[in-house]
């Protein structure tokens, strides 16, 4: 692992790249805003979710120790006609809220380990820090910047916006009047003194299912506070890096950061880091406009959309292949592209991995290939240090590629580059391709499920014959060394068959 390199991040409130300088040298804290676990994630909040693992990914390779922090919203994001997302998704699968929760949990879950990309340290969910939420309604209030109407707080944000100048708009960027008329009519509307004005706690109505005591009502916390709150909680009341799609800029992050002086009178985090859209259509992939395409439908090739299947990694690579601060239209061409380029670029890598220079030809000076490749190489990290570019990162590889290529088939001598060179690209390579991009080898997963296979059956060949002769001696050893190391051997009517457990 290299020591923690200069990094340039764009930082959303500056509106410009900076100079990464972490809080504490060496440590990084790092919140991002979760899904909403109504209903399955589509292929937009993947790319999100990608683009973040990739930065984690790439700050750990720096050597960095980072603490990322990653929600799961199950209360109170609530829909443009102010019902509870959960309470809705509940109501119509007919389970209970916490059951809709946890079938989508589970099965976001599942979709990121199938894009393979790395589990947050915390995972914190809203329901789980309600009290953290109401501590927090209690601190606001304390600090005069809320009110209560009927059992429910509201944030008062024209207060707010002229005892804390500049900070209410910082994050979208937008001036004070926009926010205020952007702000859309929602429930209890008549019962805020101003429209901008935002729930942070609220009574319970007849219809809502996932309610708590507080000191104000039996109710719910509102939407944005609980990143406010969890953020604050496991990273402290400022820290270093706050990320999520730039749709959430406003007004949820907005009101995030307005909650946080709220309540602790600082801004939470120094760098604001939004991702660009993934498109359908030339359109933003949303659930609430029918807009979208699951991953699933993309990975069997049931995608009306696409002409066929594509693989995971193929999807990731797709991903990986535009800078994720930039939209991204996915289409059947680019996916088409993305799958090439992802399938040459492991063959690239097997060619790299098994290539050989002898070391007895060189007399230790660099040689223009050599400088060339590690020109490449610097290329390659300048292009991730230069704010996370994947797509430049991925150009360099290629470029090294077509060494590779060279070498393999002897279009290039190789006495042309040096022993170490090669060695340094090998590592290089494989660490961007698995370590920073989060691709897997697809086809070596395969090969490896096919080897498996094959010395299974060439094991419970030879203890068929033993039984054949019977030769139980050889047949409980096979059977008790299997079992040792978790296989069942099973004989059935059918049949033998074997299982992993
Ligand atoms: P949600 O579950 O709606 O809160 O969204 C989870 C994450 O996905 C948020 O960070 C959103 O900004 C992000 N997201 C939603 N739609 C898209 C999209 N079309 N492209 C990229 N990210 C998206
Ligand atoms: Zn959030």
């Amino acid at each position: 692992m290299t020591e923690p390199r200069p990094l340039k991040i764009y930082n959303t409130l500056s509106g410009k790249k900076e100079e990464f300088r972490p809080i504490t040298p060496g440590h990084i804290g790092m919140y991002v805003c979760g899904p909403t676990v109504y209903s399955d994630v589509h292929l937009g909040n993947c790319r999100t979710f990608c683009s973040f693992d990739n930065i984690y990914r790439y700050l750990l390779h720096i050597g960095y120790k980072v603490r990322y922090v990653r929600n799961i919203t199950d209360v109170g994001h609530l829909t443009d006609d102010g019902e509870d997302r959960m309470t809705k998704g509940a109501k119509v699968a007919q389970l209970e809220p916490m059951e809709v929760a946890q079938r989508y949990t589970v099965g976001f879950h599942d979709m990121m380990r199938i894009f393979n990309t790395l589990p947050p340290s915390i995972e914190p969910r809203a329901t789980g820090h309600i009290i953290e939420q109401i501590e927090m309604v209690q601190q606001i209030l304390d600090r005069g910047l809320a009110y209560e109407r009927n059992g429910s707080i509201y944030f008062n944000v024209p207060k707010f916006a002229g005892e804390y100048a500049g900070v209410y708009g910082s994050v979208s960027g937008r001036i004070l009047e926009d926010l205020y008329t952007e702000t859309r009519e929602l429930k209890s509307q008549e019962e805020k003194n101003h429209p901008a004005d935002f729930a942070i706690w609220m009574k319970a109505r007849p219809q809502d299912l996932m309610i708590w005591n507080s000191p104000w009502s039996v109710g719910f916390p509102g939407w944005h506070l609980e990143c406010s709150a969890m953020s604050t909680k496991y990273l402290g009341k400022t820290f270093d890096i706050h990320g999520g799609g730039n749709d959430l800029k406003f007004p949820h992050h907005e009101n995030e950061v307005a909650q946080n002086h709220g309540a602790c009178g600082c801004h939470p985090a120094n760098y604001w880091v939004h991702t660009n859209m993934l498109l359908l259509n030339g359109k933003k992939m949303s659930k609430s406009d029918g807009n979208t395409i699951s991953p699933t439908e993309l990975f069997t090739g049931t995608s009306e959309h696409t002409s066929k299947a594509y693989s995971p990694m193929a999807v990731r690579f797709f991903m990986l292949m535009a800078h994720y601060r930039s939209t991204l239209d996915i289409t059947d061409d680019g996916l088409m592209a993305a799958e090439k380029g992802f399938l040459k670029i492991m063959e690239t890598n097997r060619l790299l991995q098994n290539l050989v220079v002898n070391a007895r030809d060189f007399d230790g000076s660099e040689t223009p290939s050599d400088r060339a490749i590690s020109s490449l190489i610097q290329e390659a990290y300048a292009g991730m240090d230069d704010d996370f570019n994947t797509a430049i990162a991925i150009a360099s590889l290629n470029e090294m590629g077509s060494f590779v290529h060279k070498l393999s088939n002897q279009q290039l001598a190789t006495s042309e580059v040096s022993p170490w060179v090669l060695d340094r690209m090998k590592v290089v390579f494989s660490t961007f391709l698995f370590d920073i991009f989060g691709l897997a080898d697809e086809s070596a997963t395969g090969s490896d499920t096919g080897t498996v296979e094959g010395l299974m059956n060439l094991i419970l060949e030879i203890r068929a014959q033993a039984r054949t002769q019977k030769d139980w001696g050889t047949s409980d050893k096979i059977r008790d060394t299997l079992s040792a190391v978790g296989i069942t051997v099973k004989d059935g009517k059918e049949g033998v068959s074997w299982a992993k457990a």
